[in-house]
């Protein structure tokens, strides 16, 4: 059992450990350079079974292993984070946006529903929706305040501090988290994959649930929260760069005012940009980098970081007591 772990990197996943360990009895420090993490941006579903599940199953089984954690995980935490249930209603347009939507919806089991049972359920939704599921399974969160939360109880557990290579981490153990960040420090193949999110300002309640919505072939998300707030999400780009783009934000508003037309009169209250740490089969790196066993990486995320924060923290808190979850297997930063 290592009594002294310095985690590089204060992003949700980096915070989720970092908060586990401190729990546990071990001495953590949490290094952070102050770039901006993907958290700052994360719509926040905790979405277990979308496409990738399928294509990946033990990513699935650990997907959906996180978000039985979550209630515990949330309720822990002591405050209000946003953590809701209401599910999510996925919808589709025209005959094409229906063919494609419906080969996730046929490996989910889930009933179709008639046109007039989606706007029972939500009444503001064009008529132009042509059917859809509802997934009562997925869920959601607010990521900025489950960050605040963390950082409130580890606040003197964090230093400002960029961490070019673990070389110069001085702790017994270290576990890096830094999402993008790791490639550079560590040398593995995460890659940024660039998404552009907007956050509207409405009348708390105009839309009950999490819409996914394929829109004339785009793929869009819409998420409610309870005090008005509604985040639109997301592009998916392989680039690096921070613009926020003309095209970006019409495509999403686009799509997202065909769903729910009373949109257009929220008001835009934030375009911002993140990047998704991805890998190669786009699944987590989870587990020691090296022999000896020092220097263990909790990275590569990509599009369900949030969803997978309280899996990730018990697993390598595990690790770092010296039991190995046969989980893990799957998820070596070594297997590429
Ligand atoms: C538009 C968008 C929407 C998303 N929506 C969802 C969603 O709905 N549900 C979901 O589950 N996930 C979602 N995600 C994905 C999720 O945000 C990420 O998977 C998650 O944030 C990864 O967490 P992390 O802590 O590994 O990295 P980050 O959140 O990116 O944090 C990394 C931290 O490491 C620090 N760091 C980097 N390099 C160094 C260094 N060398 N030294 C010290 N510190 C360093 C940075 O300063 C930063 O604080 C979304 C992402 C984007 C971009």
């Amino acid at each position: 059992m290592s009594r002294n772990v310095a985690v590089v990197g204060a992003g949700i996943v980096g915070l989720s450990i970092a908060w586990r360990l401190m729990r546990d009895g071990v001495e953590v420090t949490v290094l952070d350079g102050g770039e901006p993490g993907a958290w700052q941006v994360a719509a926040g579903m905790l979405a277990p079974g979308g496409e990738s599940a399928f294509e990946h199953p033990a990513l699935g089984r650990l997907l959906e292993r996180s978000a039985q954690r979550w209630p515990s995980f949330a309720e822990a935490l002591g405050v209000e984070v946003g953590y809701d249930d209401s599910g999510t209603l996925s919808v589709a347009m025209t005959a094409d946006d229906v063919a494609e939507a419906a080969r996730v919806w046929t490996r989910q089991k889930l009933p179709l529903l008639r046109p007039s049972e989606l706007r029972e359920r939500e009444p503001a939704l064009s008529p132009r929706v042509r059917t859809g599921v509802f997934a009562p399974g997925e869920r959601q969160v607010d990521p900025r305040r489950v960050v605040a939360a963390l950082r409130e109880q580890l606040s003197t557990h964090i230093v400002t501090k960029k961490v070019d290579k673990v070389e110069e981490v001085g702790a017994e153990t270290v576990v890096v988290a830094a999402g993008c960040g790791t490639a550079a420090v560590t040398g593995l193949p995460v890659r940024p994959v660039k998404g552009q999110i907007l956050r509207l300002r409405g009348e708390p309640g105009l839309i009950r649930h999490i819409l996914r919505a394929t829109v004339d072939g785009r793929h869009v998300y819409i998420v409610p929260r309870a005090d008005g707030e509604i985040v639109i999400g997301a592009t998916q780009e392989e680039r690096t760069d921070h613009a926020v783009t003309a095209g970006g934000v019409h495509e999403l508003l686009r799509a997202a005012l065909e769903l729910v037309p009373d949109l257009a009169e929220c008001t835009l209250a934030e375009t911002s940009v993140g990047h998704r740490p991805g890998t190669p089969d786009n699944a987590p790196l989870l587990g020691r980098l090296d022999d000896d066993g020092r220097v263990i990486v909790a990275a590569g995320h990509h599009r369900n970081g949030v969803l997978l924060a309280p899996i990730t923290a018990d697993l390598i808190a595990g690790l770092v007591a010296g039991a190995e979850d046969p989980m893990l297997t799957d998820f070596s930063p070594r297997r590429f």
